[in-house]
């Protein structure tokens, strides 16, 4: 289903098309088998990588595609009426990307941001612990500084990319006591090397072949040049500043699903018949396509607008929040409504309306859970209308 949107680039529309055209040939023939081993798509990544989509927000200087968000999210959406597990494979080594442009000193990004464009080093963001994810201030994992270094200790779990990554966006505390509790939180560009370990690949319902990972750190001794901004207090900041993008990339995603399952449906209701008709001449499943059509129609506008508002530079954690909340939820509602109106098959191994299912609720968790973009956008609500 096309959906109106603003205009792109000649450019931006060929990568596009080139997108579109590698998803054809080599990754829909392979989805249902890779995601039911839970194998790591590593032909794919090595062609993303060819694709130059581990830089497609990077900016030109240092290699990138430099995409603005409002192509990106159509990257991404398109990708995820494929096969969602691709799109986290590069948004978490993105999102990276994003805290060192925009957090990082000139040195640094001169340093890692190339390497990221290229897919030389891939990795992602480690925020969350065993005991918190919601409440980041309440993270354990220590920081602590000897001579031109920092030691660190601690642990982080669901971490995407963990084993196949080599390099973190590591949320830290450099001060555990300080008052306000974000003020002693610190960010580090964390390379794999001694101290730094796998310690367990995480099993999970959906969201296969990306690995999810957690990741121990024992004495891992990093240097203080590796201090995102090279001072301590702003890992918080650093952390929300990629978690825009990111919440903007899962709405995207959601998109792609929530498409995949509409489309999947309106082919099938024309072929399967019952009672001498096509059950797409039936009123009940029309009143299904016609939900599910409205769904992600609105879906798209939202994170559309969402991905207009970040290339503005405005302040957009409500709109990001809004698309993300909405369109991860519509996702989940048309992967349902999609097992519905293919009956028995919607359940069966043989298609991918079981993985739509599977996969489209940890949209509703990853990059802050619904129930705290509802009360960020609540809270936004309130300041942008003062009584
Ligand atoms: C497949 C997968 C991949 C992931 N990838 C990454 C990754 O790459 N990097 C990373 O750092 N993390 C990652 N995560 C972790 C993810 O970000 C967290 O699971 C998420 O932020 C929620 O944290 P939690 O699981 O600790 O839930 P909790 O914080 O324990 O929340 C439990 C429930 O309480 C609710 N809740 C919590 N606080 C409040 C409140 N104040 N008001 C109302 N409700 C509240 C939540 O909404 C939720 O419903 C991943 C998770 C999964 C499942």
């Amino acid at each position: 289903m096309n959906s109106r949107s603003a205009p792109m680039s000649d450019e931006d529309s060929m990568i596009l098309d080139a997108i579109g055209k590698w998803l054809d040939r080599d990754v829909r023939p392979h989805v249902l088998r890779l995601d039911h081993a839970d194998e790591y798509p590593t032909e794919m990544v090595a062609q993303m990588k060819e694709m130059g989509l581990f830089g497609a927000t990077i900016p030109v200087e240092y290699g990138g595609l430099g995409l603005s968000a409002s192509t990106y999210v159509r990257v991404i959406e398109k990708i995820a009426e494929v096969w969602m597990s691709l799109t986290g494979i590069i948004n978490s080594h993105l999102i990276m990307a994003a805290c060192v442009a925009r957090t990082g000193t000139q040195s640094q990004k001169a340093e890692f941001l190339p390497r990221f464009a290229s897919g030389e080093i891939r990795g992602g963001l480690a925020l969350t612990e065993p005991d918190c994810g919601t409440d980041l201030q309440a993270i354990r994992t220590r920081a602590v500084r000897d001579g031109d270094d920092y030691v660190i200790n601690g642990t982080k779990t669901w971490i995407s990319n963990g084993i196949q990554g080599s390099c973190f966006a590591l949320l830290v505390k450099t001060d555990p006591a300080a008052d306000p509790r974000h003020k002693g939180m610190s960010m580090f560009i964390a390379q794999k090397g001694p101290g730094f370990t796998v310690s367990r690949k995480l099993e999970k319902l959906g969201y296969k072949g990306i690995d999810s990972a957690e990741l121990i750190f024992k004495d891992y001794r990093i240097p203080a040049a590796n201090l995102l901004g090279l001072e301590e207090g702003h890992g918080m900041q650093a952390a929300l500043s990629g978690l825009e993008l990111g919440r903007i990339n899962i709405a995207a995603r959601g998109c792609g699903l929530a498409s995949a399952a509409l489309m999947d449906s309106v082919k099938y209701a024309q072929i399967r018949q019952t009672f001498g008709k096509p059950i797409a001449q039936h009123q009940a499943i029309h009143l299904k396509l016609g939900e599910m059509a409205t769904r992600l129609q609105a879906a798209r506008l939202l994170t559309y607008d969402a991905a207009r508002a970040y290339d503005s530079g405005e302040r957009c954690d409500m709109e990001a929040g809004m698309a993300k909340y909405f369109a991860s939820e519509a996702a989940v509602e048309n992967a349902l409504e999609a097992m519905r109106i293919h009956g028995g098959y919607g359940y069966s191994k043989e298609y991918h309306i079981e993985r739509y299912y599977r996969d489209a609720p940890l949209m509703c968790i990853g990059e802050g859970t619904n129930e705290i973009q509802r009360m960020i956008i609540a809270k936004q609500l309130i300041e942008r209308n003062p009584a």
